[in-house]
């Protein structure tokens, strides 16, 4: 059942520049308003596409991200560059005043295959609160027409913290009310500036993937979580319970997810140009101005240790689940320095090696 991430990402998280108007107080990149001189170049990112694409089929998707990707004025170049590259391409844009019915119809035509916005609230006042943005609530719900509109997929990415978590229902409502084809929930991970915010204990985060696991089947999005991949565990548990079999298992949707994780299938591109296994694990394993980005994916010892869950440390190195799971990395390294220890977000006790 393990995910074959051996050769290649299949999806590359891209933060074009830090730059962003709206510089959220928890955000990951520590945003910045203005550009950066140490961004890579129109032809350094080029060059990394290429490399991309020479993977082996299923080629990787790229999501471009920031700060604020709009902030780049070559960011229609490079989804057009992707696209006739093969890859498929994304576009996580910050909610401003930037992200117009024109710019949404640009990166249509460029070819983009989906974009996503951050909702942290059911209310101006959660959302905003949360952000520490004024505003930022009414620029996501107005921009996610021009997004569902324009007919390009929409996802909806929201934290979950010891704050959101008991809004979560009714977020769940706004997502569903903005037309939304999935929900994306990242549970906090105390890295940058997400440390103002309160991340769940292991015991509520298991209570609330059971009711996400049971609430999200009446739901008319694709539920995801990043950075919870004990989601899954919870989610086999369950149909288990149910009486499901190992083939049934193997064969259902999520299976495709197995193992996707920090490092095996996911890399990160900061936008300086350091790879590593994901934008919330700052480990560089080497850089796309002195290396080919599949190189380092494919051969860097971090990201290959990544890849071994049998070498994992604590709960999650003798779990049963550790080959569909394996646990956050950038979590655990978060939280013990130790980027092969245990996800303390997990509740889960594993009885011995199996
Ligand atoms: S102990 Fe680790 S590998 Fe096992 S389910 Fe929890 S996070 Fe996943």
């Amino acid at each position: 059942m393990r995910g074959n991430f051996e050769r290649a990402p299949a999806r590359v998280y891209w933060e074009l520049t830090r730059a962003c108007d709206l510089a959220c107080r928890h955000c990951r990149a520590e945003a910045l308003h203005e550009r950066e001189p140490g961004e890579l170049t129109t032809e350094e990112c080029q060059g990394v596409l290429r490399q991309l694409a020479a993977a082996e089929q299923p080629l990787p998707h790229v999501i471009f991200t920031g700060g604020d990707p709009l902030k780049r004025p070559d960011l229609l170049a490079l989804v057009r560059y992707a696209v006739a590259l093969g890859l498929g391409a994304s576009v996580a844009p910050s909610a401003t005043h930037a992200l117009t019915q024109e710019a949404v119809d640009a990166l249509k035509a460029a070819g983009v295959g989906a974009m996503s916005l951050s909702l942290d609230g059911s209310t101006a006042a959660r959302h905003d609160g949360i952000r520490g943005v004024p505003g930022c609530f009414d620029e996501t719900v107005a921009a996610a027409p021009r997004i569902t509109g324009a007919g390009i997929p929409l996802q909806i990415n929201t934290l979950v913290t010891a704050e959101t978590e008991p809004d979560l229902e009714a977020i769940a409502g706004v997502v569903a009310g903005l037309g939304a084809a999935r929900w994306s929930l990242f549970f906090l991970i105390s890295v940058g500036r997400g440390r103002t915010l309160t991340p769940l204990g292991a015991h509520e985060c298991e209570a609330t993937l059971r009711w996400l696991a049971v609430r999200a089947r009446g739901w008319p999005f694709v539920l995801t979580t990043t950075e919870a991949p004990h989601y899954r565990r919870v989610l086999v548990e369950s149909m288990r319970r149910a009486g499901a079999s190992a083939h049934q298992i193997s064969e259902s949707p999520m299976a495709r997810s197995f193992g996707f994780r920090d490092g095996n299938g996911i890399m990160f591109i900061a936008s300086n140009g350091d790879v590593t296994p994901s934008g919330f694990l700052p480990l560089a394993a080497g850089n796309a101005r002195e290396g080919d980005v599949l190189e380092i994916y494919r051969e860097a010892p971090l990201f290959r240790q990544l890849r071994e869950p049998d070498g994992f440390h604590g709960r999650c190195g003798i779990c049963r689940f550790r080959t569909m799971c394996g646990g956050s990395r950038a979590r655990a390294y978060a939280a013990t320095g130790d980027v092969l220890g245990e996800d303390p977000l997990c509740a889960y006790e594993p009885a011995a090696v199996v």
